[in-house]
């Protein structure tokens, strides 16, 4: 594989910058499951204020964060809202149903985005032979769409059922900040309404742990005790905190960059025969690139055409994640400097045109 290469598999894989590694050295810490981190205290209090809530909760993963809230918000035997590609009913190894009992109601939608009619036709009505709907879960970016963002107004419609019918509304938030940035807006904006939102930390904010959960005062109790009983109390969790509130004050001012990169980025796949992106698709730092036939002289090779496109690309130091057996993902972030990815591109040019 050609040296240096550039991984554009997730946000996630973005390394604590030298600044993250000097606050977290010089944390002042405690034992926060006694709630006496400073750090951590001082972590939480910024992101309810960024995300303009009452409290919020640290957590080590953006799925524990998911999962405590589906936790408190329905009650097992209940069922889940949310779209048929959603995070938590693909990838978080069916935690609602091994640890909460709930069921998924996934919804078919486009780009991942629910309506306010499509959640009212999902609600299960009031009647004794049929289980219940427990509470309505929107993503916001949406990963596996592609990074498509909810437009507000979008939102307040279903907001508006969910209050109608008495049922909570839960946020997941990964890539908020991601989301605020493509609109032009605040992510307490985004996440005001919401009974509770989740926001990751440790993707294209660039802290190597975390994610934040928050929610009123109340809720926020509750979540704390549910993060203990799964195992997500920690001790000294400032030196991952100091990390967290770095990437929440510089983080999302970097975003634009991403976005930036992504669009880029789609027009150059774009522009390889063989390949398929809607550049006019790219909301904010994800790319999905659907690899067809002709990229291969019209064979379909073994293995499928995204894991041999995703093999040429690695030959090139480019690194993207298959999404089905003929679509590819690349995220853009922090790391990946467009100086990176630009002669990967080139080489990746020459890998296909040697066949
Ligand atoms: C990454 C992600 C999560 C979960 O985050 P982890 O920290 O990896 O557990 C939840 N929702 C969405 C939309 C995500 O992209």
């Amino acid at each position: 594989m050609a040296e240096p290469f550039v991984d554009l598999r997730s946000d996630t894989v973005t390394r604590p910058t030298p600044a993250m590694r000097r606050a977290m050295a010089e944390a002042e810490v405690g034992d926060d499951v006694f709630g006496e981190d400073p750090t951590v205290a001082r972590l939480e209090a910024a992101g309810a204020a960024a995300l303009g809530r009452e409290a919020a909760l640290f957590v080590p993963s953006g799925t524990m964060g998911n999962q405590i809230a589906l936790h408190l918000h329905a009650r097992p035997g209940s069922e889940v809202i949310c779209d048929r590609r959603g995070h938590v009913v693909l990838y978080e190894m069916g935690a609602m149903a091994a640890i909460s009992g709930l069921l998924p109601h996934t919804v078919e939608t486009e780009r991942g985005l629910l309506t306010a009619a499509q959640v009212e036709a999902a609600i299960s009505p009031d009647v004794t032979y049929k289980s219940r709907t427990g509470v309505v879960v929107i993503e916001n970016t949406h990963n596996m769409a592609g990074g498509t963002v909810y437009p507000r107004p979008r939102i307040d419609e279903i907001l508006a059922v969910a209050r109608r019918r008495g049922l909570p509304v839960h946020l997941d938030g990964a890539r908020l900040f991601n989301a605020a940035t493509a609109l032009g807006t605040t992510a307490a904006d985004l996440a005001a309404g919401f009974e509770s939102v989740m926001i990751s930390l440790s993707k294209a904010l660039g802290a190597p742990v975390g994610s934040l959960l928050a929610g009123d005062r109340a809720f926020v109790h509750e979540a704390r005790r549910v993060r203990k009983m799964l195992g997500g109390g920690m001790r000294q969790a400032g030196i991952l905190a100091a990390a967290g509130l770095i990437a929440l004050e510089e983080g999302p001012s970097l975003l634009a960059r991403d976005h930036e990169n992504a669009a880029w980025l789609a027009g150059e796949l774009a522009a390889i025969p063989g390949l398929a992106t809607d550049p006019a698709a790219v909301a904010t730092n994800i790319v999905m690139v659907r690899v067809t036939p002709a990229l291969f002289g019209g064979e379909t090779p073994d293995g499928g055409l995204a894991a041999a496109f995703l093999a040429k690309a690695r030959e090139a130091g480019l690194l993207a994640v298959p999404i089905s057996p003929e679509t590819v993902r690349l995220v853009t972030h922090r790391d990946a400097p467009r100086e990176r990815i630009e002669p990967a591109l080139t080489r990746l040019r020459t890998e296909i045109s040697a066949g």
